[in-house]
């Protein structure tokens, strides 16, 4: 049999199938070969025998996974900011963004709590980049239509920082889960005393997302070697200049004929981008390899 794990606990994991949710022990083969099940993989399981009931068998190949949360096969990360307290921040957007495309997820810009402001110019620097924005207001219940058919068939996480929304608009898009609010914003790390894991939810459109304790900084891949060789493919609209550099290896942060530079200067890529790459880069640029192979 086949199906999704949705939750792990202990050395439980739930299963959903055809014909609900079964609760799986991990096959000892696969422990012995040092792979976890995770949240989102997709499994074959089987009775094994009355006594130890269900057992995961086989993991099929993952898509991609993260280990902050830890979960597989993510199609979607809707990168929330707000319009205040906290107010966006292109940093902390364009990090997540370059993850992102790094993981082989699906960036969804979201700007909440537009009931306090106008997000007008933070969506065309991304739409302008080729992202996808959607603007809401939890408060107000404004675009919450839109986000609902984003989220619609996929996997997906929601991310940014603490105090953006995340948890009032998980709440409007899974309102069977009312009554476990409290539940929801500890799970998002507001509790600190309580046990966390990792739950997907099902979506009424289809779907499903997952409670997203972390992914909110770059430490999941701070110390990975290759998103530093990567990082210029991860700002996605970088990508049509490269060809045009004059030097090949070129670092793209300033160099005389730097095909990127000139187009930034020709307003053709927005200055928040570069500069959040100028960062990037500049913070990932020491890394060597025999620092990761020491790891
Ligand atoms: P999280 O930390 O990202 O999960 O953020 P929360 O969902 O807990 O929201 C943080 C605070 O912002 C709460 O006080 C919410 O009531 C408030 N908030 C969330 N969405 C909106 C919104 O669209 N408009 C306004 N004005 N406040 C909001
Ligand atoms: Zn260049």
């Amino acid at each position: 049999m086949q199906g999704i794990i949705v939750k792990a606990l202990s050395s439980f994991y739930y299963v959903e199938n055809e014909n609900g949710i079964t609760e799986c022990r991990a096959r000892g083969a696969l422990k012995n070969k040092g792979i976890s099940p995770l949240v989102g993989d997709f499994v074959e399981f089987s009775a094994a025998d009355k006594k130890q009931g269900y057992v995961v068998e086989k993991i099929l190949p993952r898509k991609n996974c993260l280990s902050r949360p830890p979960i597989a096969n993510i199609d979607k990360a809707f990168i929330v900011s707000s319009y205040t307290t906290p107010a966006p921040n292109f940093l902390i957007i364009d990090t997540l963004i370059a993850i992102c495309e790094y993981k082989n997820i699906l960036p969804i810009l979201v700007f909440n709590k537009s009931d306090l402001g106008d997000f007008t110019e933070w969506c065309k620097c991304y739409t302008d980049a080729g992202y996808k924005a959607i603007i809401t207001s939890a408060e107000v219940g404004a675009g919450i239509d839109k986000l609902e058919g984003e989220f619609k068939g996929s996997v997906s996480v929601l991310t940014g920082n603490s105090g953006v929304g995340k948890s009032s608009l998980l709440n409007l898009l899974l309102p069977e889960l009312n009554l476990k609010t409290g539940e929801i914003s500890e799970k998002l790390g507001r509790g600190r005393h309580t046990t966390r894991h990792t739950q997907l939810y099902k979506l009424s459109v289809g779907g499903y997302v997952a409670d997203t304790p972390g992914f909110s900084s770059l430490e999941i891949d701070k110390t990975d070697y290759d998103f530093k060789e990567n990082l210029v493919y991860c700002f996605k609209e970088f990508e049509q200049y490269l060809p045009d550099c004059k030097f090949t290896g070129c670092s793209h942060t300033g160099e005389k004929g730097c095909a990127v530079c000139k187009a930034v200067n020709e307003g053709k890529i927005a200055k928040s981008r570069f500069e959040s790459y100028i960062s990037l880069y500049n913070e990932l640029k020491d890394l060597k390899k025999w620092q990761i192979d020491k790891k």
